[in-house]
């Protein structure tokens, strides 16, 4: 790899150090948005920032300012974890955590942002750099898409990368097509009549109702759904009743439901809501069905990740190229590609520090050179292909 990616993410770690200090939860990146605001400007840019979220956009115009530009992303947010990391930038703050290393996500990209400066060159197309808030809660994106960061120039691709400990210390794996799932959070609650539990025959007993539905369920994985086609249901969460000599009037189940392709999506969550009213009705409760937290499936382009693969390639060798099964993790960057071509990628971090959302997570700083070289790989491809 080139020396000056080593010496800029040699800098970079120590401001990961201090983001990871003061991590924050999606919607509060208040003093993260500082932080980031104060470097950028520093080297010569012109953030702009939003009213309704702490997201940043910093352009680096290109040669042609009526052309289009190449965007690249970094989410900002942490989790509600408590840290046991033991290190010495572990978290500041009781209770919250970046267990999901987008402290790391934000050092890449401002690394690409020392990069842009030092060189002072420009482009031919204009890159953006695109600062995301609440990532973790999958509404960051569709704030910023509202803002309107695709335009004014208009981004004509776009990417993005997640450090992934399953793959090794400095490796990357782009995914031909879709990349990480589409998620459907819901919320259901079965309305019954509650009663004795000695005389269930005089109620309407909704717990009996839902454990019937939560087994039916798995047959939409294992008998509706091809096995061809990977689908997730999961029931995360269960609540119902106080004692056990009563039978309560109402059940909440909370779950998710994970596809890639659109058309399963749909035929799947039709199934999913007509099994919902057969089951209620052969049990005499009322389903209450509310739909959350929607979120498409990833989808890279093709053409784009051969772009991104290339880029890797060029910056880490083509023995540090890896193929990787899509995650059925879910990722607001999709509503980005929903609207533009684009690549969501992996950049391998090790396992050394545990899979991400764990409390003894952090980011490997060795492999921040490896994320810097390659968006600055992909700006240069990019413009050459423009
Ligand atoms: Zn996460
Ligand atoms: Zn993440």
């Amino acid at each position: 790899m080139d020396s000056q990616f080593i010496t800029l993410a040699a800098g970079c770690s120590e401001f990961r150090h201090s983001l990871h200090r003061k991590p924050e939860l999606s919607g509060t990146e208040f003093s993260t948005r500082e932080a980031l605001i104060a470097e950028l400007k520093a080297l010569g840019f012109e953030p702009q920032t939003f009213s309704n979220h702490q997201g940043i956009v910093a352009l680096w115009p290109g040669k042609d300012p009526s052309a289009g530009c190449v965007a690249l992303r970094a989410d900002m947010d942490a989790l509600p974890l408590r840290e046991e990391s033991g290190l010495a930038w572990a978290s500041q703050t009781p209770g919250v955590m970046h267990a999901c290393g987008h402290d790391g996500h934000m050092a890449i990209l401002l690394g690409v942002a020392r990069w842009l400066s030092q060189r002072g060159e420009r482009h031919a197309r204009g890159v953006k750099l695109v600062f995301q808030p609440s990532e973790e809660t999958g509404n960051g994106a569709p704030k910023m898409i509202a803002d309107g960061i695709l335009e004014n120039p208009k981004v004509e691709a776009m990417f993005g990368l997640h450090g992934w400990p399953e793959l090794p210390a400095g490796t990357v794996a782009v995914p031909d097509k879709a990349a990480m799932a589409g998620v459907d959070n819901f919320t259901l609650t079965l309305r019954g009549r509650g009663g004795h539990g000695a005389m269930p025959h005089l109620t309407r007993d909704p717990i009996a109702a839902a454990a019937a539905l939560i087994l039916a369920a798995q047959t939409l994985v294992s008998r509706k759904t091809s096995p061809l086609d990977p689908v997730v249901v999961t029931f995360g969460s269960i609540s119902a009743g106080e004692a056990p000599n009563i039978i309560p009037e109402t059940c909440t189940l909370r779950g998710t439901i994970r596809t890639f392709d659109p058309a399963v999506r749909s035929s799947l969550l039709a199934d999913f809501e007509t099994l919902i009213r057969n089951t209620s009705a052969a049990h005499g409760v009322t389903p209450e069905l509310g739909w959350l937290d929607a979120c498409p499936p990833t989808m890279n382009d093709p053409n784009m990740a051969v772009l991104a693969r290339n880029a890797a390639s060029e910056a880490l060798g083509s023995q540090n190229l890896r193929t990787s099964n899509p995650s059925m993790g879910g990722e607001d960057f999709a509503f980005f590609l929903e609207k533009v071509p684009g690549a969501y990628f992996w950049l391998g971090l090790g396992m050394d520090r545990g899979p991400l959302h764990n409390p003894r997570f952090d980011f490997n700083d060795e492999t921040l050179a490896a994320g810097i070289a390659v968006f600055a790989g992909i700006i240069a491809n990019y413009c050459k292909s423009a």
